[in-house]
């Protein structure tokens, strides 16, 4: 099924400006152009959609939501979120990596980075030249982000970086890492972020895991041997790496919400098509209410999770923190797309539990939101926190 479905949503729940829906009408007609007919196999073969890369390269899309001084397109993060919408209609794996590269890879560079730093590293990762990863998580510190042990320490004009990293999307295709590494003790105060290039000495990554879904996408871990980061390749100054890295959390929890968005758009497309045309004692099982009830529960979290998603980026465009408005979002936009997806596979049957459909790749897709960029139990940490502080109470 085409875009109509997606297109009719968006607009149903928010105003979009004209330039708003031009990139996600572009967006959409590469995703069905050109990702749609490949997704299955890039799922079967654990392959990266190369050369749907190279079409939003053309497109002017890898450095979507940066300012066009450097290189971007200066759309909106609303923007952000409608083309990881697109993007995961049709492959949750390509729009991971490509929030990966253009969001928390190259907009978090953007926002940190100096101007000689932005003027030497954006216009590369904006054309495509180059691909971007974020690594901030290591074998013994994922949701307690903060204790991170990867080392650097300062030698004349160099910082030397040791330990390594887990989980980073993009290890094996990314060129320009940014990276978090303690430079002193002091817990988050003691972390400071450094942009690291693959052929820095002392650096490699892993080989691709092997994963239940997102498999477009590729996961690596990466290894840092005495690895030589020149100074001037670190962000701002030593310490402000933890500030950073949590700074942009609230960025990445809005706009990768398009993504379990785009997931559920997919299912319910697919749900929806599927269950008008299949026929059971003698008549369409659209017609039975039971379906009809998983059809409109899919839809409202649908249309619940774009008004959290597009009111946090809007808020985030004004300069708002939207740290709770974030974890709403992240919180509700993951737990409803694995609820969806599964809704989906119901609808579909004993079809939607083989692979003909595609609706089980969206439902393994779905289950990494509820886990990657913050687990659903850390969003409900947060928000909690974040209550009891509006509240003026303190959590002992
Ligand atoms: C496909 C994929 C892509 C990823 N991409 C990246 C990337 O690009 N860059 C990057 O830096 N990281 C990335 N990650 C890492 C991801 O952010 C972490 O996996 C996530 O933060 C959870 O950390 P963990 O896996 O170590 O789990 P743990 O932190 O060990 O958590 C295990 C369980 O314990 C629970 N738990 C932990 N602490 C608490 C607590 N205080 N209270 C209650 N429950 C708790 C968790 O909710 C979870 O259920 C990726 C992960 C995956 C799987």
């Amino acid at each position: 099924m085409s875009s109509v479905a997606s297109i009719a949503q968006s607009e149903q729940v928010i105003p979009l400006s004209e330039e708003e829906e031009a990139i996600r009408d572009l967006v959409a007609s590469i995703s069905d152009g050109e990702l749609a007919p490949i997704a299955d196999e890039l799922d079967k073969k654990e392959e990266f959609a190369q050369s749907v890369f190279e079409q939003l390269s053309a497109a002017g899309i890898m450095g979507l939501v940066i300012p066009a001084e450097y290189g971007g397109a200066g759309a909106s993060l609303l923007a952000g979120v409608l083309v990881m919408e697109e993007l995961a209609r049709n492959c949750g794996g390509t729009a991971l990596s490509f929030g990966a590269h253009a969001y928390i890879g190259s907009y978090n560079i953007y926002k940190f980075a100096s101007e000689e730093q932005r003027r030497r590293y954006l216009p590369d990762l904006c054309s495509g030249k180059k691909y971007g990863a974020f690594a901030l998580t290591e074998p013994g510190h994922g949701s307690d982000a903060m204790g991170l042990q990867t080392r650097a320490v300062k030698k004349g004009d160099r910082y030397i970086l040791n330990g390594s990293k887990t989980f980073i999307t993009n290890g094996s295709v990314a060129d320009t890492f940014l990276v978090f590494a303690r430079t002193s003790e002091e817990g988050a105060r003691g972390i400071s972020a450094f942009i690291v290039e693959r052929d820095f000495p002392g650096f490699s990554s892993g080989k691709p895991m092997e994963k239940m879904g997102m498999r477009a996408s590729p996961t690596t871990e990466l290894f840092f041997a005495d690895c030589e980061v020149p100074q001037e390749n670190l962000l701002g100054a030593e310490g402000q790496g933890g500030y950073m890295a949590l700074q942009g959390l609230d960025m990445e929890r809005t706009l990768f919400a398009g993504l379990p968005i785009g997931l559920m758009q997919g299912a319910l497309n697919i749900a929806l098509k599927y269950s008008s045309e299949r026929k059971q004692f003698g008549s369409s099982i659209a017609g039975f209410q039971l379906v009809q009830a998983m059809v409109a529960d899919i839809s409202m979290q649908l249309y619940i999770s774009r008004l959290l998603a597009y009111s946090a980026a809007r808020k985030l465009e004004q300069g708002e923190r939207v740290t709770l408005g974030a974890s709403f979002t992240k919180l509700f936009a993951s737990e409803a797309s694995v609820k969806s997806t599964l809704d989906a596979i119901q609808i579909l049957g004993g079809y939607g539990y083989t692979r003909e459909y595609g609706v089980e790749r969206l439902m393994r897709d779905a289950k990494l939101v509820e886990i990657g960029g913050g687990t659903s139990q850390i969003q409900r940490l947060i928000i909690a926190r974040e209550v009891y502080k509006q509240a003026g109470l303190e959590i002992h």
